[in-house]
């Protein structure tokens, strides 16, 4: 594709895609490991992997192989008949996560959402049908269907579509003391991020996790943690909950676990599942073929040494960002994050420093508005991190003197 190509992306799109992204002035159209490469040639070194998808980095050689195989031998059947990769992704699931039984849909907001459904139908199955309540927690991102969206707690992403999902409410992660108050026998579940991302990268703390898990001892009331962000290998363990000793009664997964292709699995204990039955819930596509190969093959690589990669690598980031708050010490608040989950908190708007690290070659992004967040590809190397923090320090600085001389 040539630059003047670029134009008629942007402006076939500005006329008949719903406008709903803002998106940077650049068209990607090839991938390679940590790079993206856009219409014109430009690389641009990747710590953002498509919102933490692209666990693999882009044209992973055995998952493309895997990927292409599949998708000449057979992509979807639906969930009327048995295919053999189900049982198997399943079970290394249920493996990795503790937990019983696992159901496959196509995204993070699915596998909530179905988390969330599992969690009334458990109690409804016990004959408790005014158990309905959620809490969930101030900061919090679920997803964008209604269910997912009533317990995500920005109110600019709820409110003009209210009303929602009734009997949510929310607590405060930073105050653990409080929870006892608002956990009762009404609660269905308590849903909670292990490292909230779209918040502003917070990882959980042992308090707030001893917090819920006399809560549920207390009440009943099924633990839900939505691992969409924060697990399938990205903070070092299988599950980000794991780090903290969350042990949770369902879990939502997505993201990085198809490495870009679309995968969510809802992981539940045997005693939730007991409450569904055939009919209860459903997906067409959640399952297929294709999304468990990638899915499989995913889970073949970080078992097979990513892992160990992730925490090295990870320390690492964590050290060099500590060394770039020090440096820059007017401007970032803090460092925060868990594994390849990593952010620095700024003293003002992250925008400009996203900007500046774009420009630059370096693909980050702003949540929280403070926040810079970097959601690494899995193969991230050292060699990597030492060259987007280079330009992040660059970033800092040039953002800081656009500033100052506004
Ligand atoms: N849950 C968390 C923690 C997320 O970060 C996201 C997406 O950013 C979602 C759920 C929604 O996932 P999806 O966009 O795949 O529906």
């Amino acid at each position: 594709m040539t630059a003047h190509a670029t134009h008629d992306v942007r402006a076939l799109e500005a006329e008949h895609l719903l406008q709903i992204y803002k998106r940077l002035p650049v068209v990607f159209v090839r991938g390679e490991g940590m790079h993206l490469i856009d219409d014109t040639g430009r690389r641009y070194l990747d710590f953002l992997s498509g919102i933490g998808v692209a666990s693999l980095g882009h044209a992973h050689p055995a998952l493309a192989r895997a990927v292409a195989e599949q998708a000449s031998t057979l992509i979807h059947t639906s969930n009327l008949y048995f295919h053999p990769l189900q049982g198997e992704l399943a079970a290394r699931l249920t493996r990795l996560t503790g937990l019983d039984r696992v159901f496959l849909c196509n995204s993070g907001t699915e596998a909530n959402e179905a988390c969330l459904k599992f969690a009334r139908r458990y109690w409804h199955g016990r004959a408790e049908t005014g158990r309905t309540k959620f809490v969930a927690f101030r900061h919090s991102f679920h997803g964008r269907t209604m269910g997912s969206l009533s317990v995500t707690w920005d109110p600019h992403y709820r409110e003009p579509f209210a009303p929602l999902v009734p009997d949510v409410k929310f607590a405060s992660a930073a105050e653990p003391w409080l929870l006892d108050a608002i956990v009762d026998e009404d609660t269905a579940a308590i849903i909670i991020e292990p490292v909230q991302g779209e918040g502003g990268v917070r990882p959980i703390s042992k308090e707030l996790v001893a917090a819920i898990h006399a809560a549920r001892a207390r009440t009943g009331a099924l633990v839900i943690a939505d691992e969409v962000q924060s697990g399938s290998g990205r903070t070092g363990a299988f599950l980000g909950g794991q780090l903290v000793g969350l042990s949770p009664d369902l879990v939502a997964l997505g993201k990085a676990l198809g490495a870009g292709v679309p995968v969510g699995a809802a992981v539940l204990k045997q005693p939730v599942a007991d409450a569904l039955s055939p009919g209860d819930h459903g997906t067409t596509y959640g399952g297929n073929l294709l999304a468990c190969r990638a899915a499989l093959l995913f889970l073949d690589e970080l078992e097979g040494g990513l892992l160990q990669s992730i925490r090295r690598v990870a320390s690492h980031l964590a050290a060099r960002l500590r060394d770039l708050a020090l440096k820059h010490p007017d401007v970032v608040k803090e460092v925060r994050g868990a594994g390849l989950i990593a952010a620095l908190d700024l003293a003002f708007d992250a925008q400009p420093v996203v900007t500046a690290a774009f420009e630059r070659g370096l693909l980050v992004n702003r949540t929280a508005t403070t926040v810079v967040r970097l959601l690494p590809p899995f193969i991230v190397t050292e060699a990597d991190v030492d060259e987007a923090v280079t330009v992040l320090d660059a970033a800092l600085d040039a953002a800081t003197a656009r500033g100052a001389s506004r």
